[in-house]
């Protein structure tokens, strides 16, 4: 019988065939940002969804079209769209910004959006990002940068251009959204429904329309580069010089602003040149902002997320190294139900010291059976009957080379076989 319940659009399942992929991901991200001081924090999969308009921002396209939201027991509820909101949120709600700042945090989460399915844009997709609360030196900006770029790096990522920018802060923002206004007011006929109401009430929103001819005409607005004020402007410049320092290679994009209504300062995204339109792999920025906005003292912060489907589409288009799961080592063949329990003892034996080792749960002959541990590419197997059992010996098979040895089965053979298996893994590493 066929299922014809299908997952939903936009959506993937992992299967055990691609899972060390994922598991290679979050590994390194993990061991980078445990380098850089940075904890893990878990946080619901849905907030109530006052949260995210009230951060993300009412004028964003996340907020206005792309939320899944529910209304259960009469209260309205969201599922993420993003980590900033609900790890801020948690951080406020469990003292952790009453701690010795600066404070640093990551998370490995699915986020929901109801977006237009596409190679690297799904519904369902998975972020790896960090936050990092107490400090409003740029130091801090180029300190998440560099680790963003580690992480990448650390990945074997190759073709990645950064490109940062300042959208600066609520000050220098209200003159860059008057000459905005003034710039696309004589133009209003041609924008889109959206960015007319946009026009109102977050005219800079209009710069991340996806609508082309928005775009073709936000081409030549004014830029908030050329509106900062002295203090944004300085904040860019040591930025910008704490970068240069490290060696790390950036262009400013003017017209990055981000998806997200709480960016303050220093914007930035990494885009990969390898796997078309939906390049970008880490987007993130500053937020200083944000706590106050949610109604805790105001506290300045930053982070970054980086699109997990998008990182393994990159690693596979340029043939990036993954860590392989590790291998069957030992296939044991009883050969009729008597030493079953035999068998399931030396497993477990072998299995307490870390190898995966498997024998005979379905009743297969001992023809298949060896048909069978070929399948799983177990390096050794070994044939148990009572023969064996009764005198305490049996056949060891190394399986590539075809050689055969006679193993004890007593006190000594753990230690006997995990020599061999550890030999054999030495081996396998210097073919
Ligand atoms: P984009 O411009 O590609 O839509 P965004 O600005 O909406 O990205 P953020 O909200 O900053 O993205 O999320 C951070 C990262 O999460 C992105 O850089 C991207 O790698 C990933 N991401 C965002 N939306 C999706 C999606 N729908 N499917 C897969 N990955 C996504
Ligand atoms: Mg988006």
């Amino acid at each position: 019988m066929a299922l014809n319940i299908k997952r939903p659009n936009g959506t993937e399942d992992v299967t055990p065939k691609n899972i060390y992929k994922w598991h290679t991901i979050e590994k390194i991200a993990k061991e980078t940002a445990a380098g850089y001081g940075f904890k893990e924090i878990r946080i619901p999969t849905f907030e109530n969804t006052e949260l995210f308009q009230r951060s993300v921002g009412e004028t964003t396209d996340v907020v206005q079209k792309e939320m899944y939201s529910v209304i259960a027991k009469e209260t309205k509820f969201t599922l993420r769209p993003e980590g900033t909101a609900g790890t801020i949120r948690a951080m406020m709600q469990n003292g952790i910004l009453n701690e010795a700042m600066p404070q640093k945090v990551y998370y490995i989460l699915s986020c929901f959006r109801h977006e237009r399915p596409q190679a690297g844009r799904l519904r369902e997709f998975h972020q790896f990002g960090v936050e990092m609360a107490g400090s409003q030196l740029p130091s801090a900006d180029a300190d998440i940068i560099l680790m963003a770029n580690d992480i990448i790096n650390n990945l074997g990522i190759k073709n990645v251009e950064l490109k940062i920018n300042s959208i600066g802060c609520p000050k220098c923002r209200a003159e860059y959204h008057k000459a905005l206004k003034a710039f696309f007011e004589d133009k209003k006929d041609s924008l889109c429904e959206t960015c007319h109401s946009r026009l109102e009430k977050n005219p800079m929103r209009i710069l991340d329309c996806k609508s082309p001819v928005c775009s073709e005409i936000a081409q030549s607005a004014p830029l908030i580069t050329d509106y900062l004020c002295p203090e944004c402007r300085e904040h860019f410049k040591k930025l910008k010089s704490y970068l240069d320092n490290l060696d790390i290679k950036y262009t400013v994009d003017p017209k990055i602003v981000r998806g997200l209504d709480y960016y303050t300062k220093t914007v930035f995204e990494f885009v990969s040149t390898d796997i078309g339109a939906q390049g970008t792999i880490c987007g993130g920025g500053r937020y200083d902002g944000l706590i106050g906005q949610l109604g805790g003292q105001q506290t300045p912060a930053l982070g970054f997320a980086m699109g997990l489907e998008r990182l393994i589409l990159t690693m596979e288009n340029q043939g990036c190294r993954f860590e392989e799961d590790k291998n069957c080592m030992l296939y044991i063949a009883p050969m009729d139900e008597s030493v079953t329990s035999f068998a399931m003892k030396l497993a477990k034996s072998l299995r307490d010291e870390g190898f995966w080792v498997e024998y005979d749960t379905v009743g297969r002959g001992l023809k298949s059976q060896m048909k069978y541990s070929d399948k799983l590419g177990a390096a050794f197997t070994m044939v148990l009957g009572d023969n064996e059992v009764n005198s305490g010996s049996a056949k060891l098979k190394n399986m590539k080379s075809g050689e055969e040895i006679t193993i004890s089965l007593d006190d000594t053979f753990i230690q006997k076989f995990s020599n061999i298996a550890v030999n054999e893994m030495f081996s396998e590493v210097f073919e």
